[in-house]
């Protein structure tokens, strides 16, 4: 799978849950798996929007507030170190999540958006010029568009995208392309949310820094699904959300490279990002306090920690089948559907299947499906940009996590079999 590799053993935190891949076990840790809509059991293919929570994620986050609840950082009492502890040992597991070199390069934001904000307003903002470009690609979820688009507006440079090929890929013949020596930001999505697209992030990475531009990957769609190694991809940035692996929201991580970040100037001001305050002038925390400014989400870090726990504890390359089985068995089945269109045939792909129903809107899709049990999401799902491309509005979406079965796919043929009858 290109850039996506089965997790290393290396990598592993805790003791395996299990040696082969059990998904029927992996599903018992997931107790909002465990219900009924109206008189069907919950069968959840919503994953690329936000991952259901196992126990071991609730536990951590309820303890935070039933035992160690207080502010982190500043307090000498037991509760605040203990909270202080636990958010820092987080910090270090998406470190190693990521195998950053350091924890002053983990910095903790809200998710994805944030960490694509961050970038874009304290090292962008600053140093870009009119006649600068900005490259991003035709695929990009909408938070990795508009911050992009108002550094342009502030600085009078030129956002500039790559085009996708009627597969939903990008081709490095595409990507290079639109590369030049004007080109001083890159930022790309590693997975595409949208089409399920891997993206070739290590040689994209390669070819922008041949040009001399500085790399931002979106990894929001990458992290949950394999091991992301930002020494081996060689990107100056990466961004991922603590909600689509598992964890909570309102949590997420930006690897930066040191000396990026020691340069920067931090865009939002408050407390715990400073080192001396006076009316005059502030000096900075060090690395990565500088660029966390106010109370953080504290039981959401943590909830991350053992999301990335759980993720990490799972027998890699077996995972890694379990998801592609998956995916293969469904877009076969859905390629028996009479009048169903697969939009995003990508060669290289995670578990997303985005398509469309002669006669059915997609949003009247998704209502048929809820009526039967089977959750999918529709719309165009923050890509209008890719919608246009392939001219349609919006697409029916049903996107695969760890615990998804073959019979979750039976459960969503059915229901559009069912659409069909009533759409026909
Ligand atoms: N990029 C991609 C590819 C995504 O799928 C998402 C979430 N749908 C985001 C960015 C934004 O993530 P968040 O809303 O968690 O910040």
């Amino acid at each position: 799978m290109t850039d996506l590799a089965p997790r290393k053993e290396s990598r592993r935190v805790t003791a395996p849950a299990t040696v082969v891949f059990d998904v029927q076990r992996v599903r018992a840790d997931f107790p909002a798996l465990h219900q009924q809509i109206g008189k069907h059991p919950l069968v959840y293919l919503d994953n690329a929007a936000t991952a259901l929570k196992p126990q071991s994620v609730i536990d951590a986050v309820s303890s935070v507030y039933a035992h160690d609840c207080a502010n982190i950082h500043r307090g000498v009492h037991t509760l605040s170190q203990r909270a202080t502890q636990r958010y820092e040992d987080a910090r270090d597991k998406a470190r190693r999540f990521l195998n950053a070199p350091s924890v002053e390069e983990t910095i903790f934001v809200r998710g994805t958006t944030e960490g694509i904000n961050l970038v874009a307003h304290s090292y962008a903002r600053p140093r870009l010029r009119e006649g600068d470009e900005i490259l991003i690609t035709e695929l990009e979820h909408h938070s990795n568009i508009v911050p992009w688009q108002l550094v342009a507006q502030a600085t009078g440079a030129k956002l500039v995208v790559a085009p996708v090929n009627d597969a939903g890929e990008v081709t490095e013949e595409a990507f290079a392309n639109k590369l030049s020596a004007r080109t001083k930001v890159v930022s790309f999505a590693h997975v595409s949310n949208a089409l399920g697209t891997i993206l070739p992030a290590k040689r994209f990475v390669e070819l922008a820094k041949a040009v001399g531009a500085v790399v931002c990957i979106d990894g929001a769609q990458a992290a949950p699904h394999a091991p992301v190694d930002v020494q081996d991809l060689g990107c100056d940035f990466y961004a991922f959300s603590g909600h689509k692996v598992y964890g909570p929201t309102g949590i997420g991580v930006l690897f930066g490279k040191r000396e990026l970040l020691e340069a920067m100037v931090p865009y939002q001001g408050g407390g715990d990002m400073i080192d001396r305050v006076t009316f005059e002038e502030t000096t900075w925390n060090a690395l990565p306090y500088k660029f966390e400014a106010g109370t953080p989400h504290i039981a959401g870090g943590i909830g991350l920690g053992a999301a990335i726990d759980y993720l990490t504890a799972l027998e890699p390359s077996a995972l890694a089948a379990h998801e592609r089985d998956v995916l293969e068995y469904g877009t076969a089945k859905l390629h028996d559907v009479p009048g169903l269109r697969l939009i995003g045939t990508a060669k290289h792909k995670v578990g997303v299947l985005s398509f469309l129903m002669s006669g059915a809107h997609p949003s009247d899709v998704g209502t048929v499906l809820d009526q039967v049990g089977v959750a999918v999401r529709t719309g165009h799902h923050c890509t209008q940009p890719l919608m246009d491309r392939f001219g349609i509005p919006a697409t029916a979406r049903a996107s695969m996590a760890l615990y998804t079965t073959r019979a979750d796919i039976d459960a969503l043929v059915a229901g559009l079999h069912l659409v069909r009858e009533m759409f026909s």
